[in-house]
């Protein structure tokens, strides 16, 4: 099992009902977010793209957060999801140095925070918060070795790009151009 995301570039709105939901549901504190809302123009003009784009941890199949913990704090659970284990975890901030997309924070209470692709739902057969709320329907989350999970699905039929692929992370979140 390897759980991954496809993000629709073409229905996202830039709404951030998403970063709304992963608050409320995760008790992100104010002024920290574990997901974002990014907006890139592309071309020259008249021909000028505006890519709306919804970001987060990408749950690296190579993640270089988990091999340069000192304590084991960052690791992988089934279905390659990357965590934090708070009370491992030291703030020494190596691994939000080592993550290409920035997807890491100092959590006030002293520990590094992040998306956990919502695996405390996602066990229980739920889906990530900011998947399910989305009102544009954008967002498919699932095991990317099953080929007729809802991400597998979306990425059959269409282009699909990953974020810094050059950093060779191996970023399990795909968006659909
Ligand atoms: Fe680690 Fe960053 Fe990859 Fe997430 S996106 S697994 S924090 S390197
Ligand atoms: Fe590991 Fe925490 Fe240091 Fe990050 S800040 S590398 S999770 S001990
Ligand atoms: Fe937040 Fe969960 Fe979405 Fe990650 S999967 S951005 S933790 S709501």
């Amino acid at each position: 099992m390897r759980y991954g995301m496809a993000i629709d570039t073409k229905k996202c709105v830039g709404c951030s009902d998403c970063v709304v939901a992963c608050q409320t549901e995760n008790d992100v504190p104010l002024g920290y977010c574990r997901d974002w809302v990014t907006e890139t123009v592309a071309g020259t003009y008249p021909n000028v793209e505006l890519e709306l784009r919804t970001e987060r941890c990408n749950h690296c199949d190579n993640p270089p957060c988990v091999r340069c913990c000192p304590t084991g704090a960052s690791h992988v659970i089934q279905g390659g999801i990357v965590l934090v284990t708070h009370n491992e975890c030291i703030g020494c901030g190596a691994c939000i140095q080592s993550c290409p997309y920035d997807a890491r924070f100092s959590h006030p209470n002293g520990y590094v925070d992040k998306c956990t692709f919502c695996a405390h739902l996602v066990e229980k057969g739920g889906q990530p918060a900011c998947v399910a709320v989305c009102p544009t329907k954008c967002m498919f989350f699932g095991d990317l070795d099953d080929p007729d999970s809802d991400v597998s699905a979306a990425l059959k039929n269409r282009r699909y790009k990953a974020l810094a692929p050059e950093a060779g992370t191996k970023p399990q979140i795909y968006y659909l151009l």
